[in-house]
């Protein structure tokens, strides 16, 4: 198919200082958890979004100097050879598809709690960061400052000679340059701090310095939060923003905008519950209007249409992208190619980054179970290994997991019957899309129904069969297929079985009218009553987000909780403006409390730190602690029971039960995925449904393959081996 010439300003070339980009798409830095010391992982995942199509394509933060050391979190690294050799692994696999590479140059100033270096951080004035734990910075004296500008200098040669094409001096999201910049943290009195002119000296300094060190080779670029949002005490546009702009101009080849701060960095990365395509322009249009150099801002563009908009309208010249190009990262090429129902959307979930922010590498993705694969698991996400046998697969239930499955076994070539009780393809997520601000979890749906849509034409034995009779085990016994996938899901609690008892709470029964289950609420089918408590032991968003739907439709809503409420949030930048949401809607959060026993108009609550702090021995059969005497009364006409959830796997049990009987009906074998094996995110359920459709020739396709680690091996080159010898100083 051929591109929409509407679409054809996004394929145009643009020179951003001694260098240029083939087109108009560009990955802006983001965490990948690879860094460099994992230079298999960072070289394909970069590299597969320029065979995407990307044509520019950065590293995530990169910290120039041991004094910004973010452990727990992991950030590339440029302090030494090493990590040169690394990362030109990176930019070698990047330049074969004639793309450019780039370096966010990291300093963070008090946002570096430097765990690992144990290096103290250096800022403009002293301040605890209101970030990290615990952190202290050093204020500099003029002394510092030079050799803090000459870290930048020495990372950017180091970057150089990894075959780095752009190099930034990075001061968004409240990193070193920023917080010279905004007199939230710059307290000095010196040239370096009080007016505009002396509080922007630093990062123009640092600029210069890099723009005559590697200039000639390298685009310098700026990633600048040019509004902090907090008003006159930070960075404001229309005042700081743009006269900063003016200063620095002359030494910046590329501007990287965007609005935030670090604490609340999802005013950035905006999740879809509270922010559309495009959310940060207001801010970020005044730059062009002041700035000579091409200015590049991201905003989760995925849409084509909207990309054009942004930059005909003069607001942006590069659509910068961190998660469209995770979720898919041939959006560029699918757009060239006029495949534009082929996009994988981003859904704005944000799990992306909640891997990187708990620590844990590596990034995953709810759409794009291959990313993050493409390394260790040689997962190309476009393409697919040839089916290894003609055997046949039925794949029940066509949520996240099945219908992932489905999809890559369709695309291997395989002949594949999906089946599904109800009437559309996507299974939970067909619930959770119609929860405020989810609507657009909705495109994993879409992007798996399109394509399944589009692979059974191609493949006619396969079959989709929707509001299908409930399979059983005699169904799928008799079904005829080789291999049997059971994808069927999972369930919330009906009787209060949670995370903290690990029991049922006496009382709780969602076949009483007045105790529902979230399935419930989404069937609409029972009476809610005025008054509602969302009971919860959960740390994700049902509990939250039920609570706004029915606020919203007018409810008294209260919230009982015995887990720390929506959680797993501050992973996903969700929690300050969830937060801020349950206090404007009114919604009371009654939390560490736990239900004792439940009646069908009220919940006996108790202190989850109601027994005694004293512990001691006191023989079998006894608490060693005093028991709780601190009992309430929650009342409601409406009790919703978000208390944890069961697999629905009878379906899977019940074949395995049958095992003996599996010969006689030529059946090859039987495997769980998804939530029926066991409750997970939804990213996870997706990813297990991919790996099993690439791996179902395996000799137990129900267990994943090793992957292959990038670890350090004592013995190998680099690394001393044989006889374990130290030598201490003495
Ligand atoms: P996952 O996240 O693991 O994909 P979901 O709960 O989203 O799980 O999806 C499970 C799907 O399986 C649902 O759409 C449900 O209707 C379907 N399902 C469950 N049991 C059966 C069954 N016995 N026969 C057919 N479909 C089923
Ligand atoms: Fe988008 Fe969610 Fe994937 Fe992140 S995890 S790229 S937010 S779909």
């Amino acid at each position: 198919m051929a591109r929409n010439p509407k679409h054809d300003i996004l394929f145009e070339p643009i020179q951003i200082g001694p260098k240029t980009l083939r087109n108009r798409f560009y990955q802006v830095p983001h965490c990948n958890g690879a860094g460099s010391d994992r230079p298999g992982f960072q070289a394909a995942n970069r590299s597969i979004k320029a065979e995407g199509g990307w044509a520019g394509i950065n590293t995530e933060y990169l910290s120039i100097h041991p004094e910004s050391d973010d452990t727990h979190r992991l950030s590339a690294r440029l302090w030494d050879e090493g990590d040169v050799r690394n990362l030109r692994a990176m930019t070698e696999a990047i330049h074969k598809h004639d793309s450019l590479a780039g370096v966010e140059m990291w300093y963070g100033g008090s946002h570096a709690p430097c765990m690992e270096s144990r290096c103290t951080p250096r800022g403009p004035s002293q301040y605890a960061s209101e970030f990290e734990m615990m952190t202290y910075c050093h204020e500099m004296d003029l002394d510092d400052i030079a050799m803090v500008q000459q870290y930048y200098v020495d990372a950017a040669l180091r970057a150089r000679d990894a075959g780095f094409d752009i190099v930034y001096v990075y001061g968004a999201h409240s990193y070193l340059p920023l917080q010279f910049l905004s007199p939230y943290y710059n307290k000095r009195t010196d040239r370096y701090g009080g007016s505009i002119e002396n509080r922007a000296r630093f990062w123009v300094e640092s600029l210069e310095k890099v723009k005559n060190a590697v200039g000639d080779d390298c685009a310098v670029a700026s990633r600048f939060a040019v509004d902090t949002l907090y008003g006159e005490s930070g960075v404001e546009v229309e005042r700081d923003g743009i006269k900063f702009v003016e200063l620095a101009d002359p030494f910046v080849d590329v501007w990287d905008v965007n609005v935030g701060d670090i604490a609340e960095w999802g005013e950035d990365a905006g999740p879809s519950r509270f922010y559309e395509i495009g959310h940060q322009i207001p801010w970020q249009k005044h730059i062009k209007t002041i700035s000579k150099k091409p200015v590049l801002g991201v905003g989760r563009f995925t849409d084509a249409d909207k990309m054009v908009e942004v930059i005909n309208a003069g607001h942006l010249d590069i659509i910068g992208a961190a998660r469209p190009s995770i979720s898919d990262p041939f959006l560029p090429n699918k757009i060239d190619e006029g495949r534009i129902d082929d996009i994988r959307v981003c859904i704005g979930c944000n799990v992306c980054i909640s891997r990187w922010e708990i620590g844990g590498p590596p990034m995953i993705c709810t759409q794009n179970a291959t990313a993050g694969e493409e390394y260790r698991r040689g997962w190309h996400p476009e393409k697919f290994p040839k089916k290894g046998s003609d055997d046949s697969i039925l794949v029940v239930g066509a949520g996240p997991s099945g219908s992932e499955a489905a999809r890559v076994l369709m695309e291997r070539g395989y002949t594949v019957h999906l089946m599904d009780t109800a009437e559309k393809i996507g299974g939970c997520v067909n619930d959770i899309a119609t929860l405020p601000g989810l609507g657009e979890w909705g495109y994993h749906r879409d992007y798996r129904e399109t394509q399944l849509e589009k692979l059974v034409k191609k493949n006619k034995d396969s079959q989709i069969a929707l509001g299908a009779k409930a399979m059983t085990v005699d169904d799928a016994l008799n079904y005829g297929a080789d291999k049997i996938i059971v994808a069927t899901g999972s369930s919330w609690n009906t009787d209060g079985t949670n995370a903290l008892l690990h029991d049922p709470v006496q009382g709780i029964d969602a076949s009483l009218p007045t105790h529902l289950t979230p399935e419930q609420v989404f069937a609409g089918d029972k009476a809610i009553g005025k008054k509602v408590v969302v009971l919860n032991c959960d740390r994700y968003f049902m509990a939250p987000s039920i609570a706004q739907l029915l606020r919203e439709k007018g409810h008294d809503v209260t919230i009982v909780s015995g887990a720390a409420l929506g959680h797993y949030m501050d992973f996903t930048l969700e929690a300050p403006n969830l937060h801020r949401m349950l206090h404007e809607l009114e919604i009371e959060v009654i939390g560490d409390v736990w239900v004792s026993k439940a009646e069908a108009n009220r919940i006996q609550t108790y202190p989850i730190f109601g027994d005694g702090y004293r512990r001691e021995y006191r023989g079998p059969g006894k608490l060693p602690r005093r028991e709780n005497t601190h009992f309430d009364w929650v009342e409601f006409d409406s009790l919703v029971l978000v208390t944890g959830r069961h697999s629905d796997d009878a379906l899977y049990r019940g074949l395995k039960a049958r095992k003996d009987e599996w010969a006689d009906n030529d059946i090859k074998g039987v495997y769980v995925i998804g939530d029926a094996w066991a409750p997970k995110l939804m990213a996870d359920a997706t990813f297990e449904g991919h790996r099993i459709a690439r791996e179902i020739e395996e000799e137990n396709p129900q267990l994943p393959l090793p992957y292959r680690r990038e670890v350090a091996v004592w013995g190998a080159p680099h690394m001393p081996g044989g006889k374990y010898e130290i030598e201490y100083q003495v």
